[in-house]
């Protein structure tokens, strides 16, 4: 039994999918620009803040595009940081991810709802 014994919340299935898609990101910048096959500390990081806050996502399963949120739930480091991930591992994720891809562009597309609290 783990010694950290942190209660897994289940996801709205976009959330879940949400998640699979930063971490396929995340994993896809860290490989080019940081060189390991794991994460690194600082990507495995931002990993965790990216899952928490999708945990936290006052939008739920309507959430639209975190870069259109009226909410805007991340710091501003952060936010940067994830814009950077997404900017190299967005058009690199078709070929190793079409699934998560192609979901990921028609999420896009999602009109921008009402403003809700982020978290
Ligand atoms: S509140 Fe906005 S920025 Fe935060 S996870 Fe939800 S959609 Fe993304
Ligand atoms: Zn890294």
């Amino acid at each position: 039994m783990s010694s950290q014994s942190r209660p897994h919340k289940p996801l709205h299935p976009r959330l879940a999918r949400e998640r699979r898609t930063v971490a396929a990101m995340i994993g896809i910048y860290c490989r080019a620009k940081h060189g390991g096959m794991d994460l690194c500390a600082e990507c495995s990081d931002l990993l965790v803040y990216a899952a928490n806050r999708l945990e936290h996502c006052g939008f739920g399963g309507d959430k639209p595009p975190c870069k259109d949120c009226p909410a805007h739930c991340y710091a501003p480091h952060r936010r940067a940081r994830i814009q950077e991930v997404m900017r190299y591992a967005g058009p690199r994720l078709l070929k190793s991810h079409p699934y998560l891809a192609l979901r990921h562009a028609l999420d896009g597309l999602r009109r921008t709802p009402s403003k809700k609290s982020g978290s």
